[in-house]
């Protein structure tokens, strides 16, 4: 089928190195060059996001030799890359890119003479990683004789709300978008968007949160009308597990919307768990796909269920370092009162709650949350606290979740999960299923998620190729 515009997304290994963005640039020219209009969007390169934040605590707390240290390694690095791509020392883009490295540098010396990192700060910071991979990404579409223009996400049309490190597109973004890229797109250019950033309407830096580059290519190709978005990965599309714990792992070959979120979130990192949507009114299509491999079809993400026949289950997912809270008293007996002010605290301090579970006895409430935001879930409830509840927080738990659109209705899925469990003599610790039905959830011990990620993936027969 052809095509007229692609938005194309890589993430930080098909951006790791001079190398690997080469690698990229050529997979978005092989489209461009067949008169595809494409809008590249990119991740830092991998690595450089985690060394942000590591850079912006040490900073914070007066290590400012390690901060100098790390900082110093990032330069050499994309200064390499850049003169690796051709990018001569006096040339606009090199300059930019020594600008850039520059204002990192007083931005975290300024956190340093202050020890204060708010999260304003840290997504200003932290969003230099994709700022400075995008002229590179630029360098090497130029290399390929392909026009290119790189911009911020800002300055690519995303405007945010102000939530910083978890910032949400406003709906203002799509005619920006469709202004600041449109006429590029027009006079033949391939904008390059550093993604996972985007701005308030101060101009203020914000980020999407991890993972958010998925997410900004979505918000441009809805705003775009893309005809599709292409992920380009370091894995062969979405699959039945993390490769790297189930090594028989197969590709899926079609998921829906709503089941490449429920997946996203219970943990499977190969999308960010808003990237659809922005998708979901238009329907759009997103395909995940193999840069190593870029024939292969790889896993269509699209508005319907595909469901096949066996197979209720498409993918088994786990996130770790997940506490439970268990609120239990006699003031918890069935008082939706008292679960409903749980559950207002734990979304006013925007914490994930992952799972939620009441014995049968109906004093006892758990809920599962991940390890980062137990602190605050536990604090929050606290405050709210209705009289003589008491709260309990185990830690070192995970959660592992089967999801596909298949189970709705269908008896004996749970079971066959608990059975496989209870043969591997993994103990289950809650239960829950969510409502949309895509998904049962159980929490267990940190350390038996991969034991168990693998028994639940044979029970389901998801080892086997589709068709076998
Ligand atoms: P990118 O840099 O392109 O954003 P990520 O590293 O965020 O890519 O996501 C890809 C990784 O996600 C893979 O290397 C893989 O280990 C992991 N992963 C976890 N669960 C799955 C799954 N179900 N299917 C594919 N990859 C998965
Ligand atoms: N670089 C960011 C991260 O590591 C965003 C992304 O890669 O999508 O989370
Ligand atoms: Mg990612």
């Amino acid at each position: 089928m052809s095509h007229s515009l692609l938005v194309m997304k890589f993430g930080g290994t098909n951006m790791q190195d001079s190398a690997a963005i080469r690698h990229s640039a050529s997979l978005a020219a092989r489209w461009a060059q067949q008169g595809v209009r494409v809008v590249v969007v990119v991740s830092a390169m991998a690595g450089v996001t985690n060394s942000l934040l590591s850079i912006a605590d040490a900073a914070e707390t007066g290590d400012i030799a390690a901060a100098n240290d790390a900082l110093a390694e990032i330069r050499h690095r994309h200064m390499a890359a850049a003169g690796e791509l051709g990018g001569r020392p006096d040339s606009a883009t090199v300059r930019e890119l020594r600008e850039l490295l520059e204002t990192l540098r007083q931005a975290i010396y300024g956190v340093y003479l202050l020890r204060e990192l708010s999260p304003r700060s840290r997504d200003l910071i932290v969003a230099f990683g994709e700022r400075l991979s995008a002229p590179l990404m630029g360098l090497a579409l130029e290399g390929l004789d392909l026009r290119a223009h790189h911009l911020t996400g800002g300055a690519a049309g995303i405007l945010t709300d102000r939530h910083f490190g978890g910032a949400r597109p406003l709906p203002q973004s799509a005619e920006r978008i469709r202004d600041r890229l449109g006429g590029l797109l027009d006079a033949g250019v391939t904008p390059v968007v550093a993604g996972f950033m985007g701005e308030t309407e101060g101009g203020s830096v914000t980020t999407l949160g991890r993972g958010g580059t998925d997410y900004s290519a979505t918000i441009l190709a809805e705003a775009l009308r893309a005809d599709e978005v292409w992920a380009w990965k370091d894995v062969d599309g979405v699959m039945t597990a993390d490769p790297r714990v189930v090594p028989d792992a197969q590709n899926i070959e079609v998921l829906s919307y709503g089941e490449v979120m429920e997946l996203a979130y219970f943990g499977a990192k190969v999308l960010h768990p808003l990237a659809v949507t922005p998708l979901q009114d238009s329907g759009i299509p997103l395909r995940v796909k193999s840069a190593a491999d870029p024939d292969f079809p790889g896993t269509l993400v699209q508005r319907d269920t595909h469901n096949l026949p066996g197979r209720p289950v498409k993918a088994v997912t786990a996130i770790r370092n997940v506490s439970v809270i268990n609120v239990t008293g006699a003031g918890v007996l069935g008082v939706p009162e008292v679960v409903s002010s749980l559950f207002g605290a734990i979304a006013r301090e925007n914490i994930t709650l992952l799972m939620v579970s009441q014995s049968s006895s109906m004093s006892n409430v758990s809920l599962a949350i991940p390890d980062a935001d137990a602190a605050r879930a536990m604090e929050a409830l606290r405050q709210s606290a209705t009289d003589d509840l008491t709260y309990e927080q185990q830690t070192g738990k995970a959660v592992l979740a089967i999801v596909g659109g298949g189970m709705r209705g269908q008896l004996g899925v749970s079971a066959r999960m608990f059975t496989a469990l209870a043969e591997a003599q993994i103990n289950i610790l809650m239960i829950s299923q969510g409502s949309s039905e895509l998904n049962v959830s159980v929490a267990i011990e940190n350390s038996e998620v991969d034991e168990a990620t693998r028994a639940v993936h044979a029970a389901f027969g998801l080892g086997a190729p589709v068709g076998d």
